[in-house]
């Protein structure tokens, strides 16, 4: 039988189903002991002072936004190259992303072009760890400082990701982090901010739960609370965090699996004509590995869809990390007018590239079978 290898595969065990079974055996399923868990076992992990948890990345960036009180007339910097995400926890309070293309070698924010993208109204910078591989943020953050802007980075896909043996997230004000099936750790849906700031920490949690001035185990009378300021509910509930918990625990191994997947692919193709890799690791840049995307010649990129069906009729799942430039979808392009030919690097990796699979339910043995794919495909002349 034909060796089947998905893309992405949640890593669900007996643990997790036990953990969940547990939460509904019991009374509590939101407010509870277990996202309290979670928050400190995460923190911990990461050696963030805090760790406030969210529904989704998605929301915990919106979350963060909010709170800082940013509204029509703000613009924020926002990589081109990234998960529509980035780009609409901005656009959600009315203020306007400001995108900054990518650079070739990484796929990350081109740290040179960001000053050129900022005015008198830019209030804050979002970098994204494109893939895991971790940004410079020495520059982004003394840029940061010096213009008195606020730092979010986007950690979707960096937990694991160091920058000279800190985690990410730690250097700007904020990190937040994914927990979507195919991310490094799930818990279905969900996500988490980092800060170490004691005051926004405290903001982030009034604001995501309404905006009620007492948690459950605060209030003197049951059911009694007042409401200080206006908020969300973007809470995670007990069954998603007892996930959390138990993903975490296995995060270490799932971590060593995803780089030795990648160690063996990347040498695997090897002198593989027409493809170059993103650069993913290397002194004082340690990814997550999220997954191996490789780019395509320009002279190829039209023969991206046979290359992708033959990798599929080997049993090979592959993905396209993103497939457009934010400015180019639809939306963005309607509303601001982006034209077709801006934000080329950014567009030349949306256009050209393809992500292989290195995540924790793969083993070398399929490392060595897809890289011989695509050297059969590349070699073969179907591409
Ligand atoms: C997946 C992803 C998100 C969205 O995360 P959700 O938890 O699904 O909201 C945001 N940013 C990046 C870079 C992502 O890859």
């Amino acid at each position: 039988m034909m060796r089947q290898i998905a893309f992405g595969r949640p890593m669900i065990g007996e643990e997790e189903r036990a953990a969940v079974l547990d939460v509904l055996s019991g009374p509590i399923l939101v407010h509870g002991p277990r996202a309290t868990q979670f928050e400190a076992d995460f923190a911990a992990y990461i050696g963030a002072p805090h760790a406030i948890s969210v529904s989704s990345c998605t929301a915990g960036m919106h979350l963060v936004y909010f709170a800082l009180g940013l509204g029509a007339g703000d613009e924020v910097i926002v990589p081109a190259q990234t998960h529509v995400a980035t780009a609409h926890a901005v656009e959600l309070t009315g203020a306007k992303p400001v995108f900054v293309d990518a650079e070739r070698e990484t796929g990350n924010i081109d740290v040179t072009a960001i000053e050129r993208a900022a005015t008198a109204r830019t209030k804050a910078i979002a970098v994204v760890h494109f893939l895991g591989m971790p940004v410079d943020m020495t520059p982004v953050v003394a840029l940061a400082r010096r213009r008195g802007w606020f730092v979010v980075e986007d950690c979707a896909l960096a937990l694991g990701t160091r920058l000279d043996g800190t985690h990410a997230g730690l250097f700007g004000d904020v990190g937040v982090f994914s927990f979507y099936p195919v991310k490094h750790i799930t818990t279905a849906e969900g996500g988490m901010i980092i800060t170490r700031d004691a005051k926004l920490a405290q903001a982030l949690r009034l604001k995501k739960a309404f905006g009620v001035n007492r948690s459950h185990g605060e209030r003197s009378v049951p059911g009694v609370y007042d409401v200080e300021a206006l908020g969300f509910n973007y809470r995670m509930s007990e069954i998603h965090a007892a996930l959390g918990i138990t993903q975490l625990k296995k995060f270490d191994a799932f971590l060593a699996r995803r780089k030795a997947n990648y160690m063996s692919l990347a040498q695997s193709l090897v002198g593989v004509r027409g493809i170059r890799l993103l650069r993913s690791t290397g002194g004082r840049f340690e990814s997550s590995y999220y997954c191996l995307s490789i780019v395509l010649e320009p002279s190829l990129v039209s023969r991206r869809l046979d290359l992708v069906d033959r990798l599929k009729a080997d049993g090979i799942g592959t993905s396209v990390y993103y497939p457009h430039a934010v400015p180019h979808l639809a939306y963005y392009r309607g509303k601001y007018g982006f034209a077709a030919d801006s934000f080329p690097v950014a567009r030349s990796i949306s256009d050209g590239s393809i992500s292989l699979p290195v995540g924790p339910h793969l083993g070398e043995e399929d490392m060595h079978y897809i890289g011989d794919a695509v050297r059969r495909a590349m070699e073969g002349n179907v591409v």
